[in-house]
């Protein structure tokens, strides 16, 4: 009998996918991971297609080509860029969604990770510590199109046993990629930024409290709970999932241990307003006791970590 597994990433291109592809691949060797995206990295990426996940015959021709066996659905617009199309984000977010759960229940394939978010909350939701079953009224169509998705995670995998998984990212901070469009972006451009000029202007206020995790956490998170037996997954729309919260003063604070001269200044646009409907900070417990989730990066490694590598860069 082979185990054969085959894993389709989309939205492989993006922030994310670029580095849990790598995972991926180092996991299960490069043939057996095929990225897809709707844009190239560069000429001849290996093992890529391209694939709008709004077209379900591509969609379908892809994963009956190669076998596939798992998908890590990663393809969305993100929380600011989502507000200039609402429409397009909607359609991506979530019709996107339902043609791979729909396939999943034709094809019966092993499993799927889908991707929610901290934008699911909204001003209802309490903001400290904020517990897994909680009021969710999310301010953002990207919020709306995560919440909903999350849901119909939850019925597929109730009603048509979909082994679909998934977990509430908070902002991600990553040295390998550039962030496509969040809320949360300025905590990895500062870096960027830090480096090349000593200064940036942050698009939040000073005091904007919000959840975040290093790329790292992120990937081994997502990697742990996909590896989890089924039955030690307990959540089926979506687990919340944290490692350390701050402000955009505090990260500057962290950034100025190791440049002394860094300048930070403050200009808010929309994305405060967005920022201000989020939580502060993230009850994961459950995620914790049912998978065993611990996160290893706290504020001050993340930022000895990025300054190293985007310095080496
Ligand atoms: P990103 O914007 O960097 O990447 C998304 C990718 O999806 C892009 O490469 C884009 O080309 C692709 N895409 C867009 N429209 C598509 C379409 N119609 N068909 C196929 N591909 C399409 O986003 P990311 O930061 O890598 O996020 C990945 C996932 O994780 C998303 O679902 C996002 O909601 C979720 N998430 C990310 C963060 C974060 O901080 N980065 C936080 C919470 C949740």
């Amino acid at each position: 009998m082979t185990n054969r597994k085959k894993v389709l990433v989309t939205g492989a291109n993006g922030q994310l996918g670029q580095v849990l592809t790598q995972t991926l691949r180092d996991k299960y060797g490069m043939e057996n991971v095929i990225a897809t995206d709707i844009q190239q990295l560069e000429d001849n990426q290996p093992y890529f297609e391209f694939l709008d996940i709004l077209n379900k015959h591509r969609l379908y021709e892809l994963v009956n080509d190669y076998g596939v066996t798992e998908v890590y659905h990663l393809a969305a617009i993100l929380s600011a860029n989502g507000e200039w199309n609402i429409k397009k984000t909607w359609d991506i977010n979530l019709r996107g969604l339902l043609t791979m759960l729909s396939m999943f229940e034709k094809l019966k394939l092993d499993k799927m990770f889908f991707p929610s978010t901290i934008a699911v909350f909204g001003s209802t939701t309490p903001t400290n510590n904020t517990p897994q079953e909680v009021p969710m009224l999310p301010e953002t169509v990207y919020g709306m199109s995560k919440v909903t998705g999350e849901m119909w995670c939850n019925y597929y995998h109730q009603r048509y046993g979909v082994d679909v998984r998934s977990v509430r990212y908070p902002g991600i901070i990553g040295y390998q990629s550039m962030p496509g469009g969040g809320t949360t972006d300025y905590a990895v451009e500062i870096y960027h930024e830090a480096l090349k000029t000593g200064k940036y202007e942050c698009f939040l206020e000073p005091d904007t409290r919000l959840p975040m995790m290093f790329m790292d956490d992120a990937i081994r998170a997502t990697i742990e709970l996909m590896s989890s037996p089924a039955e030690k997954v307990k959540i089926r729309s979506s687990y919340n999932l944290a490692a350390v919260s701050f402000t955009p003063a505090e990260l500057a604070e962290s950034i100025k241990k190791h440049i002394p001269t860094f300048e930070i200044t403050y200009k808010p646009d929309f994305r405060q307003q967005i920022a201000e409907s989020w939580t502060a900070s993230i009850d994961d417990s459950r995620a914790r006791a049912d998978w065993q989730w611990a996160h290893q990066y706290d504020l001050d490694r993340i930022t000895s970590t990025m300054l190293d590598k985007l310095a080496l860069k």
